[in-house]
């Protein structure tokens, strides 16, 4: 049988940048730095439940960043978006996920998709949920990737030995009123949630999830309400990448989200996940690999969610 055509695509692009080598591993959470420099794994899953991979794609690693728009949705199904929106907002930082500045006025962090917003988030769930808050997080996750997951114990101890910035971020919060007096408790919850070990096809299929509007794909669950998706994808398409969400925007066109241990996930609306695993990073923490891959992917496919000349041609005529 003839190989599919996004099959051999996904393999060019892999042997192409295989060879890619630039970029740093993070090592500011110690325990990250051990990453392998030569992990390269990309994964495409259809809105329909089709899987293409090539590389490693079964190498398990922590999810870290790409958290944030799971644990995002789930306080806005949980709370609402009135009360979510009241304790974080929905503007581009501009700044480093990292940053230590909340928007001026009304003291939020400036979007849930850097560390002072997603620590935030977190504290919401934590104030609903108190001990239970990281049994939930992963059982919705869980229920996103279609199996049982489960968190790397050590970069959990090594973010919580040295997340001192993010420990001062939760206790400027605290300041603020805008996380309760267990800012504590909910900031390791937050160091759990980035440590949970996921497989670029598992990334693949949570990003699925999210283009198939909530339903996983595989295991037809539906994972999130489908109200609270389009909250999730128009945060990850203007914050998604940090401070290279504007050019993000511009050159791939879809909604996604990195994370420092190299993964970067994609949604292709009502189409397509995509997931591609490699660690060294760029200046801005993205996957370095992981952005010359998409980029070309959307190119070649006509993904950009503005594309006029391609849209409805190459990709649809292929997958759909
Ligand atoms: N756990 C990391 C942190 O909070 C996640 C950062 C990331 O992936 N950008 O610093």
């Amino acid at each position: 049988m003839e190989k599919h055509e996004l099959q051999s695509l996904i393999e060019d692009l892999h042997g192409k940048y295989q060879s890619l080598d630039e970029g740093e591993v993070a090592t500011y959470i110690p325990e990250l730095g051990k990453a392998n420099v030569d992990d390269f794994g990309v994964c495409l899953v259809t809105s329909d439940g089709r899987i293409f991979e090539t590389g490693d794609c079964d190498r398990p690693f922590t999810i870290q960043s790409m958290s944030k728009p799971f644990t995002f949705g789930m306080a806005i199904e949980e709370l609402g978006q009135e009360k979510v929106l009241q304790y974080v907002g929905v503007e581009p930082s501009g700044d480093a996920f990292n940053s230590i500045e909340l928007q001026s006025g009304t003291n939020r962090p400036y979007n849930p998709m850097i560390n002072t917003g997603a620590i935030t988030v977190t504290a919401l769930l934590h104030a609903r949920h108190g001990d239970r808050t990281f049994d939930a997080v992963l059982a919705r996750f869980s229920a996103a990737a279609g199996r049982p997951l489960t968190i790397d114990e050590a970069v959990y101890q090594s973010e919580c030995r040295t997340g001192h910035r993010n420990r001062a971020i939760a206790h400027l919060l605290l300041n603020f009123d805008m996380v309760h007096q267990e800012a504590e408790a909910a900031l390791d919850v937050y160091f759990k949630q980035c440590s949970i070990l996921v497989t670029c096809h598992d990334l693949a299929i949570m990003a699925a999830t999210l283009s198939n509007m909530g339903r996983n794909p595989l295991t037809r669950h539906e994972v999130f309400d489908i109200r609270c998706i389009r909250d999730m994808l128009s945060i990850m398409f203007t914050c998604g990448m940090y401070d290279y969400s504007g050019q993000w925007a511009y050159r791939v066109g879809v909604p996604a989200k990195s994370g420092v241990s190299g993964g970067v996930m994609a949604v292709v609306n009502r189409q397509l996940g995509m997931a591609v695993y490699s660690p060294p990073l760029d200046m801005h923490g993205n996957s370095r690999r992981g952005i010359e891959v998409c980029v070309e992917l959307a190119a070649r496919l006509g993904l950009h969610a503005f594309d006029c000349l391609n849209f409805g041609s190459s990709f649809l005529k292929v997958v759909l």
